[in-house]
C-alpha cells in the first residue's frame, strides 16, 4: 500500500516531516482529504488545523495549525508552504488566547476608523489565533 510524505515548510524551517495514511487540510474552498494516489494538484490553503493520520504510528492522529499558505500533491508528496504552522504540542494556548484578544480590539479600533486594510489584517490574526486555540485544544 502506497504512503503519503507529508512536508510543512514555513519560513522557520521545517515545521513537519512524517509519513502518513491520509491528511485532511483546509483549502480556501473548503476541506480536502488527501489519500494515496491522490491526483496531483496545487491550491490555496486557508488559516485552518491539518489532520494526519500517521503511517508509521498506527491509529496516531497529529494536528497541525496551518495559517495559510499553498499546498502540493505530487507523486504521493505533499509539500505545504505555510506562513506559519505549529503542531498541537507546540501551541502555547494562553498566547493566542491574548493574541486573539488584541486582534478583536484591532478589528473593532479598524471598524470604527472603517479602515479596509486594517480590518483585513486584524481579520487574518484572528483567524490565526482561533486556529491556534483550536488546535492546541484538540
Ligand atoms: P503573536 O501575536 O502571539 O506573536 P502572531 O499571530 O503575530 O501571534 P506570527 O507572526 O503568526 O504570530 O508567528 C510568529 C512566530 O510565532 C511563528 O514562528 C509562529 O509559529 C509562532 N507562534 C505564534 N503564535 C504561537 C502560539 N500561540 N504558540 C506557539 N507558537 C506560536
Amino acid at each position: 500500500m502506497p504512503e503519503l510524505r507529508v512536508q510543512v515548510v514555513t519560513p522557520d524551517g521545517i515545521k513537519y516531516d512524517h509519513r502518513a495514511t491520509m491528511i485532511v487540510v483546509g483549502t480556501i474552498e473548503g476541506e480536502m482529504g488527501i489519500m494515496p494516489n491522490h491526483i496531483n494538484v496545487i491550491a490555496p490553503l486557508a488559516v485552518h488545523e491539518m489532520k494526519v493520520y500517521r503511517a508509521d504510528q498506527v491509529k496516531t492522529i497529529n494536528w497541525v495549525a496551518i495559517n495559510g499558505g499553498i499546498l502540493e500533491v505530487k507523486n504521493n508528496h505533499i509539500t505545504i508552504i505555510a506562513d506559519s504552522a505549529e503542531r498541537k504540542r507546540d501551541i502555547d494556548i494562553e498566547r493566542a488566547k491574548r493574541a486573539k484578544a488584541r486582534a478583536e480590539r484591532e478589528l473593532e479600533e479598524a471598524q470604527a476608523q472603517d479602515s479596509r486594510d486594517q480590518v483585513r489584517r486584524a481579520q487574518v490574526a484572528l483567524q490565526r489565533a482561533i486556529n491556534r486555540i483550536n488546535v492546541g485544544n484538540k
